[in-house]
């Protein structure tokens, strides 16, 4: 036989154990040798919507969606003796089923899932770093199996603990330098600590999720637990639901149940990876996320029309990268921003880089004439130069390599206004004038930096994701009360042409999204969308506090569109 043919009966070989086995254990439910219990959520609740009523292999598995909370688990589940009857014996031929297969030994099938297991924790090596994590002393993987993914680790000279039931599977791992024990309270006993936590494949297999709250004893503040589960919205939801799998995650119900365990994530996505440390258990519980219920049942039913589910930005930038730079523009010992903090006041003309402030270089022109300050998000600053407009500043926000091409047309006396994470060569290039800087976010890490570097202060301005209401926020802090708001568009009229001719790099990804405003059909994007929401609750928040005289948008604007200029009076309310 070819050998493509044989790869060919291998695979029909391995659907057809496959099936078999499904039938076999579909069977011991049906007869009750595997008996079946109640399985109440996590939360507590009492509400159910059964949304499926076989897995991926066929097996009868009635999967429910809790209505107070969105987390979706098998309900009623196996015991746990008819668990761990089929984890000894049909678990891994069941999704492993070259172990029936038969063309290769039990033990060549063994070592090459231990090499898989390696690949996987060189890639979480990898991921450590990204996120500034460091390498830890002491590593540990809850349900190790053979030990693969801490290989890495050792070879790096960590010293490595795994929990691990399956005996054969930990004799394998202990003759390769791993320490394994049966269980967390083990561990606990033996006092110890580590750096970093592996829950790699695990938290859906737990049938009691508050178990999860019980690595905190293992862990110290400093410490972080890497966790990873296939998420709803990354693995379509017939393939996901499994025997094995007790619960299924989003990032916001996965948010949510590691909150309630103590845990504070530094990241988290979609596929549900994510990294947390330890601060504790919190009292009183905090709000179910009962909102997802509607986005995770639509996403099982595979809707096509649906209401888009409140995604969380995950940073384009590795830790790593921001810190860098950050740590290059503090041994520069860049003045912070509160030096200038409430320095100016009365009008400025802010630029972003919508097409219709194309039409307004003019305006823009007479208001810089008549004195008003401008001030240019730092892809708009080329496009000043070619309309002989002077910036008095000009602000950055990211690190993208494209910011580059904002800084090549430079003039002299602009005063600069960088977010610390601004890569270093820009810094270098607007050495010689005026440059202040600040932060994006609250970040404890951040301020050690500063405070390691010299600073006594660190001023923090957020602008969400956009540089156009970053902006915004920077004329506040500056003192400037009266806004003149040019190409924040938001909207376009044709998807040629986006941004404003000749602005330099690229900004977020333009994925049409049309939304009716008073039966006025307008072309926008999520996250326009999303920055307009942002300015109107940011201007609305500086009139109530006093600090916003008038505010006008130019051009052809969303913000417009949304909002008749009226402030909404709160006391007349
Ligand atoms: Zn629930």
């Amino acid at each position: 036989m070819e050998r493509s043919e044989l790869v060919a009966e291998w695979a029909r070989g391995k659907r057809e154990a496959s099936a078999a086995l499904a039938l076999q254990i579909a069977g011991k439910i049906k007869s009750g040798e595997y008996a079946v219990e109640d399985a109440p959520c996590f939360c507590g609740g009492a509400r159910d919507r059964e949304v499926a009523l076989h897995e991926r292999y066929g097996i009868p598995a009635r999967i429910v969606l809790c209505e107070e909370c969105a987390l979706l688990r098998i309900n009623p589940r196996l015991t746990a003796a008819a668990y761990q009857s089929f984890y000894n014996n049909e678990y891994r031929s069941l999704n492993f089923p070259h172990y029936l297969s038969g063309v290769a030994s039990a033990e060549e099938e063994r070592q090459a899932l231990f090499d898989r297991q390696i690949k996987k924790g060189e890639r979480l090596v990898a991921k450590i770093a990204e996120q500034a994590i460091a390498m830890p002393k002491v590593a540990l993987d809850v349900g190790c199996h053979l030990g693969g993914n801490l290989e890495p680790f050792r070879r790096l000279g960590s010293e490595v603990w795994g929990i691990e039931i399956d005996s054969d599977a930990a004799a394998f791992a202990e003759a390769r330098g791993v320490n394994v024990v049966g269980s967390i309270d083990e561990l606990i006993e033996r006092g110890v600590k580590a750096d970093l936590v592996i829950m790699q494949d695990v938290i859906e297999h737990f049938t009691d999720l508050r178990e999860v709250a019980k690595l905190g004893a293992v862990m110290t503040p400093e410490s972080y637990l890497y966790v990873f589960t296939p998420g709803l919205f990354r693995v379509r939801a017939a393939a996901l639901f499994q025997l094995a799998h007790t619960y299924y995650f989003v990032a916001n119900t996965l948010h949510w149940v590691m909150a309630e365990c103590g845990f504070n994530a530094t990241y988290i996505d979609e596929e549900c990876e994510s990294f947390w440390q330890y601060e504790g258990k919190r009292a009183p519980r905090s709000a179910k996320p009962a909102e997802w219920v509607e986005y995770v049942a639509d996403e099982i039913e595979g809707k096509d029309e649906r209401k888009m589910p409140p995604f969380g930005g995950v940073c384009k930038f590795t830790k790593k990268e921001l810190y860098d730079n950050m740590q290059k523009n503090f041994a520069r010992q860049i003045p912070d921003l509160y030096a200038i903090t409430q320095s100016r006041t009365g009008p400025v003309a802010i630029l972003a880089g919508g097409p219709s402030v194309d039409e307004q270089a003019g305006e823009i022109k007479r208001l810089a004439d008549s004195g008003v300050p401008v001030m240019a998000i730092a892809r708009m600053y080329p496009w000043c130069a070619m309309h002989g407009i002077k910036p008095e500043y000009v602000v950055s926000l990211d690190c993208m390599d494209e910011q580059e091409k904002g800084f090549v047309l430079l003039q002299p006396g602009v005063t600069y206004l960088l977010a610390a994470v601004t890569r270093p060569a820009i810094v270098e290039r607007v050495k010689r004038e005026k440059i202040y800087i600040f932060d994006s976010r609250d970040d404890v890490y951040v301020q050690k930096l500063r405070r390691e570097a010299g600073y006594t202060v660190c001023s923090v301005v957020n602008g969400g994701g956009s540089v156009a209401v970053l902006s915004i926020s920077l004329a506040f802090n500056l003192g400037f009360r009266e806004l003149h708001v040019f190409g924040m568009d938001l909207m376009t009229r044709s998807l040629e042409q986006t941004h404003a001719t000749g602005i330099a790099g690229e900004s977020v990804e333009v994925r049409p999204l049309p939304v009716t405003i008073k039966g006025e059909d307008i072309q926008t994007t999520g996250p326009w969308l999303e920055f307009a929401r942002q300015t109107l609750d940011l201007l609305s928040a500086a009139h109530n506090d006093g600090i916003l005289d008038s505010v006008k948008f130019y051009g052809e604007s969303l913000i417009n569109k949304m909002w008749d200029g009226k402030f909404y009076d709160e006391d007349a309310a």
